[in-house]
């Protein structure tokens, strides 16, 4: 009997977990299995924070791909993916197609903008181990740039981040503990620096617990950040951002940095290949499966879910998409053997961890409020958590973080 082809597309939580799982469970000859990903690496998106504001090597978040798969089961390709063309049971590469009788769509998340004019060209994103070295980098060059300059410009030292969600918070964390080494390495006076959080709803974290919002706000406003609450970004300039409260109040703030961290959606590649989506992100089936598509799973930041409880769907979490990854890769395995009777997806939150740096965090885990060492020692041990779900305890001593207070 011929063996059934899987693709993965994208080697994330969501794409690697898949993988790492149906290694385990689906036999060498009972299915010929392809995980596609752009680079040859994976990358922890949960630490993009670190290596953007440079406290972290870029070389730490990530790995290779091929040291944590079973290269007797599964085939890596290196390639970025186009397109899917359904009808055909066809992926289109950069560099190649690919059949399959399964597929996965893993190909993660890409930054919202909502047509805002000028973020495209003027504001970075966190969301590659690239675009992570391109702002540490940036940031870099705008200090080292300060004092070669006949007239001192002030804005080029100050830092914009658009959206004061859990990226944006988390990458001010790292941010205020990066420049005073910036200001230090560079011999910039502290107090020209500006680091300035613009967040369009009426608080911080929106939606999240306010006690432990208002901790965050005060412990990152100590170390000089500036909250513009209740105020949107309407505009990305060379020079800055203009924001607003409401239609009138219009103001520009010039910075020589812009970090976009106001939202996420789905990968492009989801609407090119023509599949229902609201934002680039597929309301599967609760099997995982996209509805009208049987041999589709999607998994991670493509995949969109309701939480029946408030009407709303989940937020997307490496949390989820490693669950989702499991429940996948049982489902395939379960088709495979010529089963129909697939297993429904049911998340399991277990909490939520913000971290405001190396040595601070606020969270919730199960059930239980935390704030400071306490906090930052769980962020820590949910992110070796991943590295031990993904590639063993070999991958946890090699990039573990073990840095405990
Ligand atoms: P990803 O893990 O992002 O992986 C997508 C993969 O697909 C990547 O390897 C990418 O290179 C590849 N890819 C993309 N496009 C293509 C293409 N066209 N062709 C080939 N390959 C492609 N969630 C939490 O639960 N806890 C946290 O603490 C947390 N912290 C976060 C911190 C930051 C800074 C950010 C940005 C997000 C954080 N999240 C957190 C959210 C979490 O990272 C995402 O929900 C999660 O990464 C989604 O997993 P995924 O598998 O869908 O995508
Ligand atoms: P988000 O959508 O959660 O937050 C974006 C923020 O930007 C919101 O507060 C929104 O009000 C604001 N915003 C939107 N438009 C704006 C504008 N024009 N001007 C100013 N502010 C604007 O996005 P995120 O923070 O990137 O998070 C993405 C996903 O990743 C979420 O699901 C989140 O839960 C997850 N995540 C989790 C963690 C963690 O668990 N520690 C960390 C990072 C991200």
């Amino acid at each position: 009997m011929r063996k059934p082809k899987i693709v993965i597309l994208g080697a994330g939580y969501g794409g690697l977990m898949t993988a790492a799982k149906l290694q385990k469970t689906v036999g060498v000859n009972e299915a010929d299995i392809k995980l596609v990903n752009k680079n040859d690496y994976h990358y922890e998106t949960t630490w993009l924070h670190e290596a953007s504001a440079g406290t972290l090597h870029h070389d730490r978040v990530r790995y290779e791909i091929r040291d944590v798969i079973d290269r007797n089961k599964i085939e890596f390709i290196q390639g970025t993916v186009e397109e899917i063309k359904t009808e055909e049971k066809r992926v289109i590469l950069e560099n190649g197609e690919l059949a399959y009788d399964y597929l996965v769509v893993g190909l993660g998340a890409e930054p919202e903008t909502f047509g805002i004019k000028g973020l495209k060209e003027y504001a970075f994103s966190i969301v590659s181990v690239n675009s992570a070295r391109q702002i540490r980098e940036h940031i870099e060059y705008q200090f080292a740039t300060y004092n070669m300059e006949a007239e001192k410009k002030d804005e080029r030292l100050a830092i914009v981040v658009g959206g004061a969600g859990f990226t944006g918070i988390e990458f001010l964390g790292e941010l205020t503990n990066r420049i005073p080494e910036l200001c230090r390495e560079y011999d910039v006076d502290f107090h020209k620096v500006k680091i300035i959080c613009v967040e369009a709803a009426p608080m911080v974290l929106p939606g999240f617990d306010p006690e432990l919002v208002n901790y965050a706000v005060s412990q990152l406003e100590k170390k000089g950040v500036e909250f513009r609450i209740g105020t949107a970004i309407k505009e990305a300039t060379p020079e800055g951002i203009i924001v607003g409260k409401g239609e009138d109040e219009v103001e520009e703030i010039k910075a020589g940095t812009i970090v976009w961290a106001a939202g996420v959606r789905g990968s492009s590649v989801i609407e090119k290949s023509g599949f229902e989506a609201m934002r680039g992100r597929i309301k599967v089936q609760p099997d995982l499966r996209a509805p009208g598509h049987d041999d589709v799973f999607v998994v991670g930041d493509c995949a969109l879910i309701i939480n029946e409880e408030i009407n709303r769907p989940f937020p997307p979490t490496a949390q989820i998409a490693m669950q989702q990854g499991e429940v996948c890769a049982r489902n395939l395995a379960a088709l495979t053997r010529g089963k129909n009777d697939l297993e429904t997806f049911t998340p399991d939150i277990k909490g939520t961890v913000c971290s405001l740096g190396d040595d601070d965090a606020i969270g919730i885990a199960f059930g239980k409020k935390m704030v400071g060492g306490k906090a930052s020692f769980m962020k820590k041990m949910i992110d070796n958590r991943a590295l031990y779900m993904l590639g063993g305890p070999s991958l946890v001593l090699k990039k573990g973080k073990f840095n405990i207070f």
